[in-house]
Order: C-alpha cells, then structure tokens, then sequence
C-alpha cells in the first residue's frame, strides 16, 4: 500500500474532505499545491451538504491518505469566480466547489451559488444571488 501526505480540507459540517490539487492556474505556490493566489482563504461550496466553508492556508491538513482512497470517487475541483455586487469595484468572490469527473461547469456554478452561508468578500459583502458569473474554470490534477 503507498501512502502519501497530501494537503486536504474538510468540510465542518459532514467532515467531507478534498485534496487540493497540483498548483496550476493562477495558484502556484511554493508548496506546490493550488491556492488561490490573490487571496489569504480560500472558499469551499461542500457538494454534500451545501455549506460554504472558509480554509486558511496554514491551517490545510496534511492528512497520510492511502493512495487508493483517491481513486474512489473521482472528482474535480472547480474555481468559480462572481463580480462583486457593488458595482464591479471590488475584487472578484471566488469560491471553489468539487464535482464528479463527468461533472459540468453548470452543477458547480449552481453548487457555489447555493451554499451557505454565502460567501463574503472584502468587507463582509454577501454574495448575490444575480451576482454576475465571471469565470469557471477547472483546477486540473497534474
Ligand atoms: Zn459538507
């Protein structure tokens, strides 16, 4: 059986847990592991129960998974950015959210849309619900 440490974060409501991909996109970190790199948290809409939970970087698990429990179920992390409602002036709210491999990019936007609470930028600016969609994008296992 191989082991291997890997960054997770896991949801406190239903203790789901996800593993932060192999850094690509814009969140290339010295750790080497995805991050968003315009931001000090980073956003999670859980797929099972809907809560929008909120990670600090220096707070990721460092969980010892066996490599097989990652086979099953394979999923996707998604990143999904909205305007900010006021006017567009703020930074964009990004949330992030996992589905299954055959997942659309539809299911997470409606996924990071639902959950609660909803998230907040900046100055505790709840996310609309007509908040315009910016970006989908999919952070990729590498
Ligand atoms: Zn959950």
């Amino acid at each position: 059986m191989t082991t291997q440490k890997l960054p997770v974060i896991e949801c406190p409501d239903c203790q789901e847990q996800t593993v932060l991909p192999h850094g690509n996109l814009r969140g290339i970190s010295e750790f080497q592991w995805y991050w968003p790199m315009d931001e000090p948290t980073l956003k999670f809409a859980c797929p099972r129960c809907g809560r929008l939970s909120v990670h600090r970087k220096d707070a990721v698990l460092r969980e010892i998974l066996d490599k097989s429990d990652l086979t099953l179920p394979p999923s996707v992390l998604w990143r999904v950015e909205f305007a900010c409602d006021q006017e567009n002036s703020g930074p964009p709210i990004v949330v992030h959210t996992k589905t299954d491999v055959d997942g659309s990019s539809r299911e997470a936007e409606a996924l990071a849309r639902r959950a609660k609470p909803a998230a907040v930028v900046g100055s505790e600016l709840p996310l609309a619900s007509a908040a315009k969609l910016l970006s989908i994008q999919l952070v990729s296992f590498e």
